[in-house]
């Protein structure tokens, strides 16, 4: 008999466990996908947003004609929309400039009133999301910010209902539990009431980006939005999450971008699942871990959100294709070029002038990206770090008639950055690209600058 609800805030919660048989067909542990996107507002956030409003309402922060504020990469604002809305708040959600624009339509879709701010800033930066929420919440009478990174009652709405919910539905034979880690409500919460209620026999495995500082990267960007802790070179203080728990993880499984989208495209095709990015790469984490296990092992995944929001990213293939995660086989013309190319040579932006003269000095073409980061980057420079570009030819002109002194900062002599080409792209896509006059082309794998085109490299 098919549940009837008298509110949609009932709908939250009870998802069904898939058992995912193709992708782990030649596994001896089963492996149960939990299905986070059939809430009603598409997401595991849903839990979390019910949860804080609930206690905020308890605990006399929210009040009747009230506003709740967030930051969000988007499920959270979401979740906080339809509670908030029901019970009459005016819902803001600030929403990063880095999640799929998809999240932003549902969330205005929904009533809610959407603040789009950057995330890759230095945490003190008053533009910063988080910054941006937080004096939105502080001018506005009436207002509360949800705060779901340091709020309890994030976790807890797992320990009451995913936890036990998973419990249950396994009669108890759940011996590792595997998901993403955002805020970590979901790890801590989940994971710390499987652990209690198995007397501590349950795994708990966190599904990490492979540059993300949780399990051990050194916190450079990433593409799987709503997971990781990602950490801004000019960030002073590094804050991990009050809801995340790290005694709680036995350990991580470091996934890098490709294989998360990869995975969630196999999911669709394979097992008819339609999720976003972080369920690709909870899966991919499961199914490391699964296969080292036996068949009296019980492994569940949680699947955070539905690929609906993605139909613009990781479920389309030019989106693919542009940031060099997805190559058809006849298209190798652009790895055969990079190979022949020299290596990368990448600038800091804030390098003085004499040190980018040093940097360009046997760079064929005489030009490089200029990035925001350090330049020795263990993963590669992240396509998204590219904030211009720094050319021998204007440099020597600058030095040559007194606009420029060698210690002087790069900043006034960058140029505009390079347009870039995914590694399966054509070599005609990477000619177009560099249709606007530019001197090269970046060429990106996974998301990263693997190398660096001039123009005549392509324009034959
Ligand atoms: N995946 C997606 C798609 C999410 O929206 C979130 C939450 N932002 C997570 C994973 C991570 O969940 P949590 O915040 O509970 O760690």
């Amino acid at each position: 008999m098919t549940a009837v609800h008298e509110s949609v805030l009932d709908a939250i919660g009870g998802t069904p466990l898939f058992r995912l048989a193709r992708l782990g067909a030649d596994l001896a542990a089963p492996v149960y996908a939990k299905a986070e996107f059939l809430n009603i507002g598409g997401s595991v956030k849903d839990r979390a947003a019910l949860s804080m409003i609930l206690a905020a309402e308890r605990d006399g922060l929210l009040k009747p004609g009230g506003t709740v504020v967030e930051a969000t990469s988007g499920n959270t604002g979401i979740g906080l929309a339809i509670v908030g809305r029901q019970r009459g708040y005016r819902v803001i959600a600030g929403v990063s400039d880095r999640s799929a624009s998809e999240k932003s339509d549902i969330l205005r879709a929904y009533g809610a009133e959407v603040v789009i701010a950057p995330t890759a800033l230095p945490r003190e930066d008053p533009g910063h999301l988080f910054n941006v929420v937080q004096r939105l919440a502080e001018e506005i009478p009436g207002a509360w910010l949800a705060n779901q990174y340091d709020n309890q009652a994030n976790p807890d709405a797992h320990v009451r209902t995913t936890g036990p919910e998973i419990w249950e539905q396994t009669g108890g034979r759940v011996t590792h539990f595997v998901a993403g880690v955002g805020t970590g409500g979901t790890v801590t919460g989940t994971g710390g009431y499987l652990k209690q209620v198995s007397g501590g026999t349950v795994t708990v495995v966190g599904a990490d980006p492979e540059s993300s500082s949780y399990g051990g990267g050194d916190g450079s960007p990433w593409f799987v939005e709503s997971i990781g802790h990602f950490l801004h070179p000019g960030t002073v203080e590094d804050r991990r999450p009050q809801a995340y728990r790290a005694e709680v993880v036995d350990s991580f499984e470091r996934i890098p971008d490709r294989e998360s989208l990869l995975t969630a495209r196999r999911l669709a095709r394979e097992e008819g699942i339609l999720a976003g990015p972080s369920s690709g790469a909870a899966v991919a984490a499961a199914l490391r871990v699964a296969r080292r296990l036996g068949p009296d092992d019980l492994v569940v995944v949680l699947l955070p959100d539905s690929g609906r929001s993605y139909l613009s990213k990781v479920h389309s293939d030019a989106w693919m294709r542009e940031w060099g995660f997805l190559e058809e086989p006849g298209e190798t013309a652009l790895r055969e070029a990079l190979a022949a190319a020299g290596p990368l040579v990448a600038v800091p932006a804030d390098a003085t002038v004499g040190g980018a003269v040093e940097a360009l000095r046997d760079v064929p073409g005489g030009v490089a990206p200029a990035v925001l980061a350090r330049a020795a980057r263990p993963f590669g420079v992240s396509a998204t770090e590219v904030v211009g570009s720094v050319s021998r030819e204007v440099l020597a002109a600058a030095l040559a008639d007194g606009g420029a002194e060698p210690g002087d900062p790069l900043g006034a002599l960058l140029g505009p950055a390079l347009p870039t080409v995914g590694v399966g792209q054509s070599v005609a896509e990477a000619r177009s690209a560099l249709a606007g006059g530019h001197p090269a082309v970046l060429v990106l794998v996974d998301g990263r600058v693997a190398g660096l085109l001039p123009r005549e490299a392509v324009s034959s």
